[in-house]
């Protein structure tokens, strides 16, 4: 056969290539894996040449197929897909295009099987038209394809109806996908929905904006979060807790694709958990805490205490007329007595503190960060007051009253069994002593309390009877000219003699007298300010002290524009002296007041500047006029550099924010020397005068002596 002769090289190049061509044709041919075919286009699909691959695809040999000797391929086409193989390869005739369309064969060994068949149809030599091609068996490919939908379907399945909710979210927070359970969780009617309407979660989900934070940094140090547990919004604004299990989606590079997870709603467990939680630590009918809750708040308080150098107090609080009630007017009565005493209490207390009920008619008070014995007694009054007042029971009026024992930790007991003892023996000490009143377990502090009342009382008199003075110390200017005076608040007691307002303002404060006491020293400070500024060119500045909590109760800007109205002072000649403490709580509502003042057309002075907290901070936005260096700015800053160096410091930091400078406790010229060089404005203290009272300080004035003399020891040379 000329296929398999030996050829030449290159003798007949042209004759040589054409057989070539064939049998290399030939051999391609029957080597693909597949069968080539030419065919009739009648309707038997008769084939008139088939290559060998033949036997691989439908189990006939060539031999069998051509001519339809063994079956015709319309025999081995699969019923069902005949017609429309049929169409295709029609319409591939009409056209003259290629075609290709998948369908079912059966084997000679009655297999099914996939196949792919690609064509044409041309003419043949004869002009008839023939369809050539190729048909491969798919069916491996298309079982994988199957298997790939199948498993997707499922997928979609579990994630379309999981009761779950699953997500893919981006790092800055939006969604890419997520399933209808999700979207009913978050209260979206549809996926689709939440994923187009919720961007940003961080803030529109999260009620906690940090929480997303978290979820970011977990994220990033361990790929994944697990169990974790969240308040989140709905889309009505309800609020729910979910808890999440979610990883970091990487692409084949290792860079982030995606966050992807789950969503439980777990509102339910928590609000139940809650309740239990609730249930095991309060008392059911007041909702007050119970001996569990007071347990744990003890032990805390002790700590507490101790780290910070506090008092913690530990109050046993029994009823007086309790059974009484209970038992002539019935249980209802009792229990509605005991919610009502319960509201009291906590409406004594700040929220550090604790009330508890152990059962019956007692109950525990437990406070937190007080630092002096005083401000206890204080609020042991107001309780005493509080259970005092009647209570309304089936339309009548009731008075209790209540007996309170006192322990203090460290004093009675460093551990909660002790305090607990103690504050028992307390109370019954206070049943003897008789009704409505408290007694401390350390009999010393017991003389404290007494005598503290009886200091309150004659206080309280003092103020009646307008026994409270007021002097005056003068403040001057670099020259020692007079340019303002602040005043100072003095009481004489008969009995107990001079008594210091470094004592009597703590007192006020506590009991609330302060605020009268305040107004006495404003009416009687502005009146002498108005008398001593009548037909001066340049008036003196009235300084006047404003204890933290007056000026942070609000009312006393009307009380200070009444009383400047009242007695003709011009605003512009009152100065009010506050410390920062009134910055500590709330310092919004402190520059809230600052600017009411500053509306007035009063000065507004920082006392005591130096001793507090902070400095700065406050300083630079407060809208304060005046800054008056604190007495331990200014005291042995000539012997000592520190002191020295602090006081230049604070003096160039006040100059530098424009404040009027004020230094206190001037006692000598050295001080005052310094003081001037640094640039400090105005100069307070002994050296210059001590406070001295209203009729002193008229007969200077009238007298001409606006300057302060320069004294033996005085070497400044400028004056
Ligand atoms: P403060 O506002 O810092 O008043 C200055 C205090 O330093 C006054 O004491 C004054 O007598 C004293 N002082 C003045 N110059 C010198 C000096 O050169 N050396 C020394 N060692 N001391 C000097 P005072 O009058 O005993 O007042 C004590 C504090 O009581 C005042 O300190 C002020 O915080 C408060 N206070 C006085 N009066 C009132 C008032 O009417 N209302 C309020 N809220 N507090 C007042
Ligand atoms: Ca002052
Ligand atoms: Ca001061």
């Amino acid at each position: 056969m000329s296929k398999m002769s030996p050829r030449p090289r290159r003798a007949g190049l042209l004759s040589s290539e054409a057989l070539d061509r064939s049998r290399v044709l030939d051999t391609l041919v029957n080597n693909l894996q597949g069968m080539a075919y030419r065919c009739l286009n009648d309707q038997h699909w008769k084939m008139i040449f088939v290559s060998e691959g033949a036997r691989e695809l439908c189990g006939y040999g060539s031999a069998e197929l051509v001519e339809g000797r063994a079956a015709t391929w319309e025999e081995l086409t699969w019923p069902e897909d005949r017609q429309r193989v049929r169409a295709v390869i029609q319409e591939s005739v009409r056209s003259g295009r290629r075609f290709g369309v998948q369908y079912r064969i059966r084997t000679a060994s009655g297999e099914l099987r996939w196949v792919h068949e690609r064509g044409v149809a041309v003419a043949d030599e004869q002009g008839e038209i023939v369809v050539e091609g190729f048909i491969e068996d798919i069916s491996a490919q298309r079982a994988t394809l199957e298997a790939l939908e199948q498993a997707e379907l499922r997928y979609r399945h579990i994630f379309e109806h999981a009761s779950e909710g699953i997500f893919q979210t981006t790092a800055d927070g939006r969604y890419l996908a997520a399933n209808p359970a999700l979207a009913r969780i978050y209260g979206y009617d549809s996926a689709a929905e939440l994923v187009r309407d919720l961007s940003d979660i961080g803030h529109r989900l999260y009620v906690d904006p940090g929480r997303r934070e978290q979820f970011h940094r977990l994220m990033a140090s361990q790929g994944e979060v697990v169990n974790f547990e969240a308040e989140v919004y709905r889309r009505d604004g309800l609020r729910i807790w979910i808890s999440e299990n979610a990883h970091l989606v990487r692409g084949p590079q290792g860079e982030f694709l995606c966050y992807e997870g789950t969503v439980q709603d777990i509102s339910e467990r928590r609000h139940y958990q809650q309740q239990l939680e609730r249930q095991a630590n309060h008392d059911q009918l007041t909702g007050l805490p119970n001996r569990v809750l007071l347990g744990d708040r003890l032990e805390q308080g002790i700590l507490r205490a101790r780290r910070l150098g506090f008092y913690m107090t530990l109050v046993f609080i029994d009823l007086d007329n309790f059974k009484f009630i209970n038992d002539s007017l019935g249980h209802a009565s009792g229990d509605e007595l005991l919610k009502e005493i319960a509201q009291r209490l906590q409406g004594c207390l700040r929220a550090s503190d604790t009330v508890a009920r152990l059962g019956g008619d007692e109950f525990v008070v437990l406070l937190n960060d007080h630092y002096r014995v005083s401000t206890v007694i204080t609020v042991l009054r107001t309780l005493l007051q509080e259970i005092a007042r009647p209570v309304n029971l089936l339309g009548r009026d009731f008075q209790v009253g209540g007996s309170l024992g006192v322990a203090l930790y460290p004093n009675d007991g460093d551990d909660a069994q002790t305090l607990l003892k103690h504050a028992d023996v307390a109370m019954y000490a206070a049943k003897e002593r008789g009704r409505n009143t408290f007694q401390f377990f350390t009999s010393a502090l017991n003389r404290v309390a007494e005598e503290r009342l009886s200091f309150e009382t004659a206080m309280r008199q003092a103020l009646e009877r307008g026994e409270f003075s007021v002097h005056y110390q003068p403040k001057v200017d670099h020259r020692r000219k007079i340019v303002g005076v602040e005043a100072l608040a003095r009481w004489f007691d008969p009995q107990l003699g001079s008594v210091g307002p470094d004592r009597f303002i703590p007192i006020a404060e506590e009991t609330g007298l302060i605020g009268a006491l305040t107004l006495q020293v404003m009416r009687e400070a502005f009146d002498a300010a108005r008398q001593w500024n009548r037909g001066r060119s340049v008036p003196l500045r009235m300084a006047v002290n404003l204890s933290p909590r007056l000026f942070l109760s609000g009312e006393i800007v009307m009380q200070v524009a009444q009383l400047l109205q009242e007695i003709g002072l011009p605003p512009e000649q009152v100065e009010l002296e506050i410390t920062e403490t009134v910055f500590l709580e709330d310092s919004a509502r402190a520059v809230t007041i600052l600017k009411q003042f500053k509306e007035l057309g009063v000065a507004l002075a920082m006392d005591d500047f130096g001793t507090g907290y902070s400095s700065l901070g406050y300083l630079r936005h407060y809208p304060l006029d005046i800054i008056k260096l604190d007495r331990s700015l200014v005291t042995d800053l000539e012997r000592e550099e520190e002191v020295a160096m602090i006081a230049r410091a604070a003096i160039s930091l006040g100059k530098s924010l424009r404040k009027t400078v004020v230094a206190e406790g001037v006692e000598n010229a050295a001080q005052f020397d310094f003081l001037r060089y640094q640039g400090c404005d105005e100069f307070q203290g002994y050296l210059l005068s001590r406070p001295v009272p209203r009729a002193t300080l008229s007969q200077l004035l009238e007298a001409g002596g606006d300057y302060f003399p320069v004294t033996a020891d005085d070497t400044d040379p400028s004056v």
